[in-house]
């Protein structure tokens, strides 16, 4: 058997990390197994769904890297052979009109309450001959088996069995001939041919009506897997009061998609006391079955540190690939300065986050627009006025501008003024990055150019002055 899942998120909203990580289980599952991972947009609440949702959905996933081999398929675009099935399951006396008014529902409802019964439809409609009247308005509802029992063998929660009579006739077209999720779910799965439906256990009470539906169709009933939700660490369910929870918050957050991959694949499973998992060993080595029944609670430090380590260990250019989105997001084209790659190279180690090392090192790219207070007080004073102007005077004529001729010039401005190299290197790194914290002054002045370099010199010098004139 071929193995093929899918995701089939409603999109109703961004996408969260619930709903990332069921994608991420489905993807890996189909992966592992050499199968076709699909995706599926199911849109047919119409008030509900946004084309906003649909690209917050597809960025997330593309970011994510989670790549679907088939789709992406609309549930709108397919209205036409939903009706075909419901045409088929009526031809078959597998469903029928119902016309039961809002006013009987309610009461049915209500007398069932009143009894402590669990409020459900009485299959009035089912034995119905004659509609009410030739326009009279109507649901279809799918004849549910009234005996029996559904007994399904969940990949992580294991064997689960419901009551037929706990189950209603449910409504699969509503007055307006719009078919409904439990449905459309169903004629969906079977036509993409997907083997394992892996999804949020928000579904798990579904479940059965659906069972009975693909019975009904004569189709193979797939293999579910339901995982389990995502808690705040307050234990209620991770909601945006806990903080981020939409995906492309936490790649605006400055976190690397590998990070997030790595966390979510974590939470709730594990193999041994390994925290580190490359995408390829999670192929090999994930198994959706040893996912954790329980809920698993998100923990914000620890996708911290997974991120910090993903920044120190990933290879300058692919960093630079992700840096250059956090750039954008300053109003910095980062093709017009220095390589962004050298620039990620001197940063890898100074930030915990791409957000961060984008605003770290935006002044290679621009002037910045004040001196951090502290820095300025403590660097740029009148004493340090001579070792700039020297600096200034000796980098303006270094015949290379490169790493190594740049640290040896102010080295020997130092030296020729009996300083100590730091009380030259850092009015200067506070001159031209406006603050005390930088990578090493050879690479720093490097990367920011000569041009601009002198210019931010000459601006301190100006600085110290007017400061020194106002006393
Ligand atoms: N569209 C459903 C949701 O977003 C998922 C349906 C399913 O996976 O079966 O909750």
């Amino acid at each position: 058997m071929t193995v093929r899942t899918r995701f089939a998120p409603s999109p109703t909203g961004y996408l969260h990390v619930g709903g990332a990580r069921t994608a991420l289980f489905s993807w890996l599952y189909a992966r592992k197994h050499g199968g076709t991972f699909v995706l599926r947009i199911e849109d047919t609440d119409l008030e509900r769904s946004t084309p906003e949702s649909v690209n917050a959905i597809l960025e997330g996933m593309s970011w994510l890297n989670l790549d679907y081999d088939e789709g992406p398929f609309y549930q709108t675009q397919r209205f036409d052979r939903y009706k075909e099935v419901i045409d088929r399951l009526m031809a078959e006396g597998k469903a029928y009109p119902c016309y039961c008014s809002r006013e009987r529902l309610d009461a049915l409802r209500e007398e069932q309450m009143a009894k402590k019964i669990k409020p459900r439809y009485d299959g009035h409609c089912r034995a119905l001959k004659e509609p009410p009247g030739a326009d009279a308005p109507y649901v279809i509802r799918f004849k549910t088996p009234v005996d029996g029992a559904v007994v399904m063998d969940d990949l992580i929660r294991g064997r689960i069995a419901f009551d037929n009579n706990e189950l209603d006739d449910l409504i699969i077209q509503r007055t307006d001939g719009s078919p409904t999720y439990n449905f459309t779910v169903v004629v969906d799965d079977i036509d993409m041919g997907i083997t394992h439906v892996i999804r949020g256990d928000d579904h798990v009470n579904n479940t059965p009506r659906q069972i009975h539906i693909y019975q009904a169709l004569g189709a193979a009933v797939p293999t579910f897997a339901h995982v389990p939700m995502i808690l705040g660490p307050d234990g209620a369910r991770l909601s945006k009061r806990h903080g981020a929870v939409s995906v492309l918050q936490y790649r605006d957050d400055g976190f690397l998609p590998e990070a997030l991959i790595n966390y979510l694949a974590r939470l709730g499973w594990s193999h041994g006391d390994q925290e580190i998992f490359s995408v390829d060993e999670l192929v090999q080595l994930f198994d959706v079955d040893a996912v954790n029944k329980a809920a698993a609670s998100f923990d914000n430090e620890k996708l911290a540190w997974l991120n910090q380590h993903y920044i120190k260990e990933a290879t300058p250019e692919h960093l630079a690939r992700l840096l250059s989105h956090h750039m954008g997001e300053l109003g910095i084209d980062p093709t017009e300065g220095p390589d962004l790659v050298a620039v990620a190279k001197v940063q890898q180690e100074r930030a915990k986050t791409l957000k961060e090392m984008a605003e770290i090192s935006a002044f290679f790219y621009r002037d910045f627009d004040d001196y951090d207070e502290t820095a300025a007080k403590k660097n740029l004073r009148p004493v340090a006025l001579e070792p700039l102007q020297k600096a200034r005077e000796a980098l303006a004529v270094l015949p290379a501008w490169e790493g190594e001729a740049i640290h040896r010039c102010v080295a020997d401005v130092a030296e020729a003024l009996e300083l100590k190299m730091g009380k030259v290197a850092q009015p200067l790194r506070v001159a031209v990055v406006g603050r005390a914290a930088s990578p090493g002054i050879d690479d720093t002045l490097y990367l920011v150019g000569r041009e601009a370099t002198l210019r931010r010199i000459d601006r301190a010098i100006a600085f110290i002055e007017a400061r020194a004139e106002q006393g």
